[in-house]
């Protein structure tokens, strides 16, 4: 007998689902010649989106001091350059020293978690979630508490509902403005009432700011750090979505409220940075390049852009849809649509997206991948060209048309 090597008890229940089973599905019906729509990943690169040539360039002009490891924490000039972008937007006492840059946010998440979690201790997350959060909890020996997103509240959580979770071991609460998958961009009132939570509970408030400045129809974008004034507040951003930089692999966290709170905490997130040496040194030279240059998504999210045009095709193929509902997306890259329970009483996200892959050829990502249980939702992303997105609609509603009359 063959003894077989077995992966850790911790990954039980872990899921990623945005690169899971039915991506491999479609890369096996893509290899076999059968051209794939794939609304999967927010990956811009792959839909012919660019980052900006300043980018580019200064990384270019940097590629000979890139050679060595860096500090820990990232680049001076990059920490100077987000540390100031945090301070513009009302951050309280950020500095280079409370600033992370790392391999993407991804890395960061799990770093933050890291540093922050004892066995058994809770965190707040939003369902819908980006499942990375969820993952990263698991992971680190916490546990999960999800507060609901829904749609019939705009995918706006119920603060009453997130400090009915709080028990003795929370310890964070996480938020992603503008959210993945939903679209939903919070507004200010809201984030006074989580900081209200989080003061009473003294939790440390973690803000996923990806997506800070692609935003739709002038939906305003509060940062959650002005909010949080002298709370501790960790706040994060990169390179990937609103530059359009992902494989850059950049992200950073911004730690700001009272150091003395913080202080400690700041110390283990050092150690944890420093155990795995620096983040990718050649890509950190784009971060001031990025930040000090002007902005260069609103070309592409306001009227006449092609992020902007998507979107308007999205949402006329759900008003022109017999099956579909959707709370516009204020922001982001995400539709999230739902299967009205009017036109099909029964549905089943995971089976859905599988006949829409097997039948017309399209990848979308079920609701349920996103710690949404018994979702009845879909996640689209913005990215592909507008005229497929047009045709995505028309397969759907094939499948959809099938599944309502079997
Ligand atoms: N957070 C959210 C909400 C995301 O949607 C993503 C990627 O899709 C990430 C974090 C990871 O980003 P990065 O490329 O910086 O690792």
């Amino acid at each position: 007998m063959v003894a077989s090597i077995k992966p850790s008890a911790h990954l039980a229940d872990v899921r990623y689902e945005i690169r899971g089973a039915l991506t491999r599905r479609a890369r096996e019906l893509e290899a076999a010649g059968r051209p794939i729509i794939k609304l999967n990943i927010g990956n811009p690169g792959r839909y012919g989106f660019e980052a900006p040539a300043h980018l580019r360039e200064a990384i270019a002009a940097h590629l000979r001091d890139s050679e060595a490891y860096g500090h820990e924490q990232g680049l001076d000039e990059a920490r100077e350059a987000i540390a100031a972008q945090q301070r513009a937007r009302g951050a309280r006492h950020v500095e280079v020293e409370r600033i992370f840059v790392g391999n993407g946010v991804s890395e960061l998440i799990d770093l933050s978690l890291r540093a922050l979690l004892q066995p058994g201790d809770e965190v707040l997350l939003p369902s819908p979630d980006y499942p990375l959060w969820s993952a990263a909890t698991i992971l680190n020996g916490g546990t999960p508490r999800h507060y609901r997103c829904l749609a019939e509240n705009g995918h706006l959580p119920d603060p009453a509902e997130v400090e009915a979770l709080v028990t003795p071991r929370t310890r964070a609460l996480v938020l992603i403005n503008p959210n993945n998958p939903t679209g939903a961009v919070y507004p200010r009132a809201l984030l006074e009432q989580l900081v209200a939570i989080a003061a009473r509970h003294h939790l440390l408030l973690l803000c996923d700011e990806i997506y800070d400045d692609i935003l739709y129809d002038d939906t305003p974008f509060q940062p959650l750090a002005e909010v949080a004034g002298e709370l501790p507040c960790i706040s994060f951003g990169g390179l990937s979505k609103v530059h359009r930089g992902c494989g850059y692999r950049i992200g950073w966290l911004s730690l700001s409220g009272n150091p003395a709170r913080t202080a400690e905490y700041r110390d283990a997130l050092q150690l944890l940075a420093a155990l795995r040496l620096c983040a990718n040194v050649t890509a950190q030279w784009a971060i001031p390049a990025a930040l000090q240059g002007a902005p260069t998504i609103h070309a592409l999210t306001a009227p006449g852009g092609r992020l902007h045009e998507a979107r308007r095709v999205i949402l006329e193929g759900v008003a022109s849809s017999n099956y579909l509902d959707l709370v516009a997306p204020a922001g982001a890259l995400y539709a999230f649509p739902q299967v009205r329970t009017d036109r099909i009483a029964t549905f089943d996200d995971n089976a859905f997206a599988l006949r829409l892959l097997d039948e017309e050829s399209v990848l979308v990502v079920p609701g349920t991948s996103f710690n949404a249980p018994a979702s009845r939702h879909l996640r689209l992303t913005l990215l592909p060209q507008p005229a497929d997105l047009a045709e995505v609609f028309v397969r759907m509603e094939r499948v959809l048309a099938r599944m309502a009359t079997e």
